[in-house]
């Protein structure tokens, strides 16, 4: 499969969906990571009270969105994604521009993706700035399938899955039939790889997210989800649309699965013991 995941800043590449993508990294699919903005107002950590606060020298937008696609491209390595893309688009971020859509259609047809993961593009009125990357991926998704050869000089492409990923901020918890709120459909075991995952977080000392934080992060978030997941780390998404197979859909692992009472999840307390990936250039602000 050819999956591409479309972020909204560079740490989401981290933080949402990272071990789902290890996962078919290691089954030989083909991942890219979209970024479409570089976050520098969102998580201005390093400059403010990290490293970088010391360091008397400006700095400007560029050299600092540079800085922060590096952190992008090695958590992609750490993850196994393949090919990494950035827009840039830091400014007027919520204004879905048809230039825009064109542009990420343009991506999506590119690379031709059977399926695409992004941010639930729904939420409050006073909706943030990933949602809105989940609106620019969903019009950008409908435009693909729609353009033409002769007009605008590219195949179309249709997109065969869209899934989102959820973050804390879009879902409430599980484990009640009436729970009001939006729900997980589906979970993805990501214990196996959930040592990239804190390893690809290492990379953003932009944000403070290295080292202990990442730890933290995944313990309470993966370990939570996986919780309700039965198993010590999930990832949660949610479908896009009705899914139609071809017989009751029953999971393998559970068709395999033998009963054991009272079986706690968590038992293999990863996150903590995962070593730093930090390496020393991570705090370097200047190549
Ligand atoms: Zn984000």
């Amino acid at each position: 499969m050819r999956i591409m995941g479309i972020y909204a800043h560079p740490a989401d590449v981290a933080t949402e969906a990272a071990g789902t993508m290890a996962i078919h990294a290691d089954r030989g699919d083909e991942l890219t990571a979209v970024v479409l903005s570089d976050g520098i107002r969102m998580h201005p950590h390093f400059l403010t009270v990290g490293e970088g606060a010391t360091d008397p020298e400006p700095v400007s937008h560029a050299e600092y969105a540079e800085f922060k696609r590096d952190e992008v491209r090695r958590a992609a390595a750490i993850i196994g994604i393949a090919t990494t893309e950035f827009l840039g688009w830091d400014r007027d971020f919520f204004t879905a521009t048809d230039e825009r859509v064109e542009a990420l259609a343009r991506l999506i047809v590119a690379h031709r993706p059977d399926v695409i993961l992004t941010h639930y593009p729904v939420g409050p009125y006073l909706i943030d700035s990933n949602a809105f990357a989940g609106i620019y991926a969903t019009r950008a998704m409908e435009l693909a399938t729609t353009l033409i050869p002769q007009v605008d000089g590219v195949e179309p492409h249709y997109v065969r899955e869209l899934f989102f990923f959820l973050m804390d901020q879009s879902m409430d918890t599980r484990s009640n039939i009436d729970t009001p709120g939006i729900v997980a459909d589906f979970y993805v075991d990501t214990t196996a790889v959930i040592g990239r995952k804190v390893q690809a977080f290492d990379q953003f000392v932009s944000q403070g997210y290295e080292g202990q934080f990442a730890r933290k992060v995944v313990e309470a978030r993966d370990g939570r989800h996986g919780m309700h997941a039965e198993s010590s780390y999930a990832e949660p998404f949610l479908l896009s649309r009705s899914v139609t197979h071809d017989a009751l859909p029953v999971s393998p692992r559970l068709l395999d699965k033998t009963y054991v009472a009272n079986n706690l999840p968590g038992d293999q307390l990863l996150a903590q013991a995962v070593p730093s990936a930090t390496p020393p250039e991570a705090y370097r602000l200047r190549r």
